[in-house]
């Protein structure tokens, strides 16, 4: 029972627990004290493609047994030597305490017959990730940290202390006596020498602790915020829990097995692949093929340690998995973590106390060298602890290793002295045409120096670790097992660059938020130039001529009779206060809408978005909202003289319900039945605006005049949220237009000035340059395209939308196929489990295009989540001619594949045994 207790815990523990429960039936089953093999290895099979196998002896004495009695430990270990060059073994690797006796392997090195390695090298290095990782994790930047390295002259403490000292702010020796091996070494590297454990803990708050008595540290000495990263076996951290929020307790020295390993075995099954560092480095020496004593007596080299640890990395063994007293750390924990840090910090600001005791965890206060610069304007500058400087005009800050913390970017890329740093833009200001300055990945200086995976791939882990601990846990992992996560660094026109400096053609362009493409030079001057000139940021109850302008603007160039402007902050937003404005309008307080339409997810807008999987987890939503038919107007006429709807909601072309454009006139006929009915027609463009579909709004390829319009996406010019509802004077005036009303609806945020100089500047660009004539000769020859392949190709149903506004409807899957899938589960209990499978089944093609597209040819496309058969095509409305070239041709190429694989599994079912039942009998269909 306990045995299964503690499986996939901590496996130091659970041999214990294995050796003492042998030692309960010793006796009782004739258990001779002797050594004994309790796990055999097989399929040891390394991310290159090598291979070996082994065995686990176990020796019948305990840690201390064997601590207390050397002798009979080596007599035992010779045993199990001798025995295993018998079987066949070219190396024997020792593990925790038998890597101790017989100094540290030499004797039985120096005996033979074959190789020995206690493994010490790969336990450093790994202790070394383990520490980088977590500095990664918690945003601990080690250039500013004091450390103690607890079990010095230890070799395991000793080869640390080497790699450490160049990298951190300061290096503490502990040992448990001032012996003259200690002291030459804290002495060569130039290091204090302290014998307290308390004493260096009162300073480091950055632990590594390699001694070999075990249970020498009490959590209680630790300071908040501390790091320790425990190597000892048994732990040098007392209690079998870590007993507080505030410092984090790693177990060091353990490593992931590739994942071409097989789990079999019960050492490398127990805790899902993860083993300790001294057996991998007798695997890896074996995969090596090195019949070579390692790791052997007491002074490791660091090249070795380097050595092995990047040997590690090539056959696919892993760093970055943490473990806590033996378990999996998982993100929660260091949430918790450094949210206990951060409050701790907090209270010690308040109470005054020195830089000493503040913590510099990343998102907590950055200190530099504790200097108060002074504004040039004579605000007040002086922090607390003199640590914060303060900028030209009077904002903190508070900086670290000279750059400012208020950067744009996320806490994990803010550039930092071994963090990932981004370089900025031309300092011209202006972006080339995907060609901007490029933006580094630099790598970790520490991490440079272990010559280790120094790769974007850290960016990208870390920010996908981040996301799913904080953002959606659920996208990332859906993400990671479908291949489909990417972390997108940079975007420049229609281009996107994900961390590891792959280019993709971006054809989504954020759902229509990005008609300008990413970062258009004049978007980002506009704003540039709002801040240089230090527009007002946010002053509500006042004119800002930034906002009058836009609206000014807005108005000018939208359909007749939309004369005022409500700003907003997004799509959702804007729907709100059309909403509230038709309600406040009209003695009618019902409102009418479109199955299958999406209006945004806020309470209101939820409410008329036309799918019941959006909205009903969140039911009762506002009451008196009724849906009709997109498209309808025989429908909608009939709805509606009812006039009982104070307002219709429609969008010209329904994008997120599935590229659906009304049949020709239904915008004309809607204005009409409107009219006739005293409806207000509302027309929410807030996707299809801005050019999308090959005019400035789509209103205007009708000639339509709504009540209401609204609009967001593009407004912002692809850099800053923006929206805004327009509609005629006299709604606003009747709703608004008195000294009771007029502040009933607001936002904070709305109509700030950035937002307004990138509302200012987008419109420039669209009515001045030729985006929208390069959308009209894009879409043609996007359609042209796609209308071709979809003759040639029975996989498209449809090809559907306008302008840049593109849908690609795929034919399900020949339902042979999809029945073939569904009997591969008679029981049907996975259908039960997860409903919505066999429609993925059903849409897998447009799902297979869009990963192919991306994985192959690099191109970022999306499934509308409301229809998911359609492949949306959206690519901002500066893609170029060979740009689209290359979309089609990826996308004929992806359907080719496709088609050819579909008409192979046809026939495959139609020779097994499905497709007989099949033919034989109707009722198995
Ligand atoms: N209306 C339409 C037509 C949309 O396409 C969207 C978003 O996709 C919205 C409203 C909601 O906009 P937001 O996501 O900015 O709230």
């Amino acid at each position: 029972g306990s045995l299964r207790r503690n499986w996939g815990g901590d496996i130091f523990q659970f041999c214990q627990i294995l050796h003492s429960n042998l030692k309960v039936f010793h006796g009782r089953v004739n258990f001779d004290e002797n050594i004994r093999v309790v796990d055999e290895l097989r399929g040891l099979v390394s991310a290159k493609g090598t291979s070996c196998e082994g065995r686990f002896y176990e020796i019948p004495m305990d840690a201390s047994q064997i601590l207390n009695d050397p002798n009979r430990a080596l007599g035992f270990m010779e045993q199990a030597v001798d025995d295993a060059a018998d079987w066949g073994a070219e190396i024997v690797g020792l593990g925790s305490m038998t890597g101790i006796v017989g100094s540290h392997g030499q004797h039985l090195a120096d005996r033979g017959p074959i190789a020995i390695t206690t493994g010490n090298s790969l336990t450093v290095f790994s202790a070394y990730q383990n520490l980088l990782r977590a500095c990664e994790l918690t945003g601990i930047n080690l250039g500013q940290e004091s450390i103690a390295i607890v079990g010095i002259p230890g070799s395991i403490g000793a080869a640390l202390a080497k790699l450490l000292t160049p990298v951190c702010k300061e290096l503490i020796c502990v040992a448990r006596t001032a012996s003259s091996r200690a002291k030459q070494l804290a002495a060569e590297l130039g290091c204090e020498l302290l014998t307290s454990i308390p004493d260096a803990l009162k300073t480091a708050r950055i632990v590594l602790s390699a001694t070999s008595s075990g249970d020498c540290i009490d959590q209680n000495w630790l300071l908040p915020g501390s790091l320790v990263i425990d190597v000892a076996v048994p732990t040098d951290v007392i209690d079998s829990r870590v007993m507080r929020d505030d410092v984090l307790v790693l177990t060091g020295g353990m490593l992931l097995t590739p994942e071409t390993m097989s789990r079999e075995s019960m050492f490398i099954g127990f805790n899902h692949g993860m083993v300790p560092s001294c057996f991998g480095e007798t695997m890896l020496l074996a995969l090596e093929n090195r019949r070579e004593c390692f790791s052997v007596g007491r002074n490791l080299s660091i090249e070795g340690v380097l050595e092995i640890g990047s040997v590690a990395i090539e056959h696919g063994f892993d760093f970055s998995k943490l473990s806590s007293m033996g378990v999996p750390v998982d993100g929660q924990q260091i949430s918790r973590f450094k949210k206990a840090v951060n409050r701790s910090r907090e209270t010690k600001l308040l109470a005054g106390r020195s830089r000493r005791e503040s913590l510099s965890c990343e998102g907590s206060v950055p200190l530099q060298n504790g200097h108060a610069s002074h504004s040039q304007n004579g605000h007040a500058t002086n922090s607390q602890n003199g640590h914060a400087s303060h900028s030209q005009n009077g904002h903190e800050t508070f900086s670290q290793n000279g750059n400012s913390a208020h950067t744009p970017f996320p806490s994990a890329i803010r550039p930092r002295v071994g963090g990932l740093e981004f370089s900025g833009h031309r300092p011209d200001g202006k972006n080339g045409a995907n060609g901007h300055s490029h933006h580094l990945l630099d790598c970790n200086p520490v991490k440079q120096t272990l010559q280790d995976a120094a790769t974007p791939t850290d960016l990208s882990r870390l920010a996908a670790d981040q996301y799913q601990r904080y953002i959606n846990p659920v996208l990332v992992a859906l993400g990671k097992s479908s291949g489909f996560l990417k972390t997108f660094v940079r975007g420049d026109g229609c281009c996107l660059w994900d961390d590891a400096g792959n280019q993709y053609l971006d054809f989504v362009a954020g759902f229509g938020s990005l008609n300008l493409g990413h970062n258009h030079p004049a978007i980002s001057n506009a704003v540039q130039s709002a801040m240089t000139s230090q527009a007002p940021g946010f002053a509500q109850a006042a004119v800002n001529p930034y906002a009058a302008a836009l609206a000014d603007r807005l108005v000018s160039c939208s359909p007749v009779g939309l004369e005022m402007v409500s700003f907003s902050n997004s799509g959702a937003e804007s729907i709100e206060a059309a909403i509230k404005l038709v309600r406040i309008v009209s003695d009618r307080s019902r409102i009418l809408y479109c199955h299958g339409s999406y209006h945004g997810k806020t309470l209101g807008a939820l409410s008329i978005t036309g799918n019941r999987k959006f909205q009903k987890p969140f039911s009762p939503l506002i009451d008196g909202m009724d849906a009709v038919e997109f498209g309808d107007s025989e429908r909608l006429a009939d709805a509606l003289k009812s006039r009982k709807y104070a307002a219709f909601f429609v969008e010209p072309i329904q994008c997120e319900g599935g590229m659906h454009v009304p049949p020709r006139g239904y915008l004309n006929e809607v204005e009409t039945i409107c009219r006739e009915t005293n409806t207000l027609f509302v027309l929410d463009e807030i996707q299809t605006g801005l050019g999308r579909t090959g005019e400035l709004f789509c209103a205007d390829h009708f000639g339509i005049s709504p009540d209401i319009m609204t609009l967001a996406k593009s407004l912002g010019g692809g850099m800053i949220p923006c929206g805004a509802m327009l509609c005629r004077s006299q709604l606003w005036m009747k709703a608004y237009g008195s000294v009771e009303n007029f502040a009933l609806h607001s936002s904070t945020f709305a109509g700030g000035s950035l937002a307004m100089a990138a509302g200012l500047a987008t419109l420039d660009v669209l009515e001045q340059g030729d985006l929208i004539e390069n959308c009209q000769r894009r879409s043609e020859q996007l359609r042209a395209g796609l209308d071709d392949l979809a003759s040639r190709n029975d996989l498209i149903a449809e090809v559907r939308g306008q302008g840049l506004l593109i849908g690609i409807e795929f034919n399900p899957l020949p339902t042979k196929i999809v029945r073939h899938f569904a009997a591969q589960d008679p029981t049907g209990v996975s259908h039960f489990l997860a409903p919505q499978a066999l429609d993925a089944i059903r849409n897998l093609a447009p799902i297979y295009v869009m990963q192919t597209l991306l994985d192959e040819f690099g191109i970022y496309t999306q499934i509308a989540r409301s229809m998911p058969s359609v492949l949306r095509v959206q690519p901002p409305l500066c893609v170029n001619e060979s740009q689209i070239d290359s979309f089609l041709n990826a996308l004929e190429k992806c359907c080719d594949e496709f088609s050819f694989s579909n008409r192979i599994t046809d026939s495959m079912i139609a020779k097994s045994t499905v497709g007989k039942l099949d033919k034989k009998s109707p009722a198995t269909s």
